[in-house]
């Protein structure tokens, strides 16, 4: 059966979509079924707060470090039945830190700015920067806007860093050193910390 919730080393994640605009090359969704404590991340239907809820229950918050917003899918595709579960893990007593793990294309998904949205409800934002030029995002990412998504990512850095306390972009170690360092000069440019991630 599908995982909305499940835990992955220190962390519990929450599996809230399995849409996304993007087709990365390295996507894990490519490489197997589930992922941690997962069996299948392939939701049957789309969660409602109900499920996420019911989803929950069998975990204790306080076990884990962080509760991430990450699965099989770009969490913002489900922009507002994020919002509202990250409002009602905010309400239990032992939420730990809450993480969203995006693409950084939100406001181009939902057309309207999400960062300001997260303001009292996520402590930190992981955006996938991946690549160090437009173009090699497209060739990276497929993203379904084009050169479009490139400076998008970056509008949504800069909004996040007003509305969240913890900003970090990420690349995947798979593009080679040469790129990555020209990543981080680009996050470094926008005072960003970039997290190089291992190809999983
Ligand atoms: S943005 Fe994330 S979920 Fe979407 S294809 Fe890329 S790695 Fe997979």
């Amino acid at each position: 059966m599908a995982s909305i919730v499940y835990a992955y080393g220190e962390n519990l994640y929450i599996n809230l979509t399995n849409d996304c605009p993007c087709a990365c090359v390295f996507c894990v969704r490519q490489k197997g079924e589930g992922l941690g404590s997962a069996e299948s991340l392939w939701l049957e239907k789309e969660p409602t707060l109900a499920d996420v809820k019911q989803a929950l229950r069998g975990w204790n918050l306080a076990d884990f470090a962080q509760v991430v917003f990450c699965g099989y899918g770009e969490p913002t595709c489900a922009l507002s039945l994020l919002l509202r579960v990250c409002k009602y893990l905010r309400s239990l007593r032992a939420c730990p830190q809450i993480r969203l793990n995006t693409n950084g294309l939100s406001d181009l998904i939902n057309g309207k700015p999400a960062a300001p949205l997260f303001a009292g409800l996520v402590d930190s934002v992981s955006i996938s920067m991946n690549a160090p030029t437009a173009e090699e995002y497209v060739a990276l990412c497929k993203p379904q806007y084009g050169l479009e998504a490139f400076p998008a990512i970056f509008r949504f850095a800069a909004e996040c860093k007003r509305f969240v306390p913890r900003v970090r972009f990420t690349a995947v170690d798979v593009i080679g050193e040469e790129k990555l360092a020209l990543c981080r000069a680009l996050a470094e440019n926008v005072d960003i910390e970039l997290c190089i991630r291992k190809e999983q």
